[in-house]
């Protein structure tokens, strides 16, 4: 069984065919600037590559193309639309209405997008995608959609409200959602795996999904007790371009000396803030380690920023856990850069933790890199978001 995963930006389009017959990816790729021109690439799983300029003036567009890269030319890897059982969409936002991965219908259009309120740039988009989904594969292909904030749903009140005037939780229903879950999904599930006990019974987990976006979460039991991320992906500790959790009276005395708009000022927090912001290289952390190397002071400082952030932010987890097993790093940053890792789990030295140099040299990979003595076990382990949607989706269709 074929199923087609996709994530539907507001100007791309990436995609996956994943064959679920031994989770063979068979070709994946990404349409970019969707409404602003176009390009298209294409890789199959044995290593045919496809990369062009395609005007592309919307979703259904882009679909279209993708469609014919499949099934024909120089890209194809299936033989005929009914080759691919169903599809599965990436959704950021599925608000408190859902704590799981459900069957596209009318309602769940509507739903996803009543909540663009609290996503405007993400919800929006995937609506475009269902719906070009539709046009097309066709009605008779079942679309799942998988949520971003199902995973922290099993948070406490006490974790995901904010100190702010309760009404505006009952309007508006302001609250801590939570990101990345299908992220921390998969990963802390394999830590379970790792550490013996896939139930998850009396497990204290802390997974740190480290990338251009980032967050923490903490597991008990298997279960997000809390998270870095609010009511969107802005709050917790800094990342690329985001400046994560600040004193909230900072957003409202710039915008009265700069004379912002909440939109452009929206705009500083998300894209001119964190790694970026403070180092004024770069958002991307190769660009930002490579300046450090060469003796850029507030490339250091956002660094060593970050890293304080992310070790109080852990601390206050193992406190709200009552202690800690296992750690978890994954994405981008927490795939691949060591002295990172090397750096958060050194600052638990005080619990006894203790990191094994050279298996923490590893990128990309799946390794324990703490010593067997160490008190807290520590992974690196790759994510894999795309294989969550598609797993999902394929119990869904086959009813389980
Ligand atoms: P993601 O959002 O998960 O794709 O992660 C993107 C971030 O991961 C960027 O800041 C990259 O600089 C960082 N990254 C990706 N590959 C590497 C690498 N080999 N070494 C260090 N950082 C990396």
């Amino acid at each position: 069984m074929n199923i087609l995963v996709i994530n539907a930006g507001s100007s791309s389009l990436k995609y996956q065919l994943i064959n679920m017959n031994g989770e063979i990816v068979l070709a994946k790729g990404n349409c970019e600037r969707i409404g602003i021109g176009g390009k298209f690439t294409h890789k199959t799983h044995d290593g045919r590559v496809l990369s062009k300029e395609v005007e592309m003036q919307d979703h259904t567009a882009a679909f279209a193309v993708v469609k014919n890269a499949l099934l024909s030319g120089e890209g194809k890897v299936i033989n005929d639309l009914s080759e691919v059982a169903a599809i599965g969409h990436r959704i950021v936002q599925g608000g408190y209405k859902y704590d799981r991965s459900v069957l596209v219908t009318q309602q769940v259009i509507d739903d996803i997008d009543d909540l663009a309120e609290l996503a405007p740039l993400h919800n929006k988009a995937h609506v475009q995608g269902i719906n070009a989904a539709t046009a097309a594969f066709g009605k008779e292909v079942p679309q799942v959609v998988v949520f971003d904030t199902a995973f922290h749903q099993t948070m406490p009140p006490k974790a995901y409200m904010f100190g702010v005037p309760y009404e505006y939780y009952e309007k508006y229903k302001i609250r801590r959602y939570g990101f990345h879950g299908t992220s921390h999904r998969y990963v802390s599930a394999r830590c379970l795996e790792l550490i013996g006990n896939p139930e998850g019974k009396d497990t204290r987990i802390i997974s740190c999904h480290l990338g251009n976006g980032s967050s923490i979460a903490a597991l008990k039991d298997g279960k997000v007790i809390d998270t870095t991320m609010g009511l969107t992906p802005l709050d917790g500790f800094m990342m690329g371009t985001r400046s994560g959790g600040i004193d909230p009276s900072v957003v409202s005395f710039i915008m009265d000396k700069e004379g912002f708009n909440p939109k452009e000022m929206d705009d500083v927090l998300n894209k001119k803030s964190g790694m970026l912001g403070i180092s004024g290289v770069s958002s991307d952390d190769r660009d930002i380690a490579q300046a450090i190397e060469d003796g850029n002071q507030r490339a250091k400082l956002a660094w060593d920023m970050r890293t304080y952030e992310i070790i109080k932010y852990i601390g206050g987890y193992i406190a709200a856990l009552g202690g800690i097993d296992a750690i978890i790093f994954t994405a981008g940053i927490g795939e691949n850069q060591s002295f990172l890792r090397q750096e958060i789990l050194e600052s638990l030295g005080y619990r006894g933790v203790k990191v094994d140099m050279d298996k923490n040299n590893v990128r990309g990979q799946e390794a324990e890199i703490t010593t067997p003595d160490s008190t807290v076990r520590g992974f690196v382990i790759p994510t894999n978001e795309e294989l969550v949607i598609a797993r999902d989706t394929m119990n869904i269709i086959s009813g389980n």
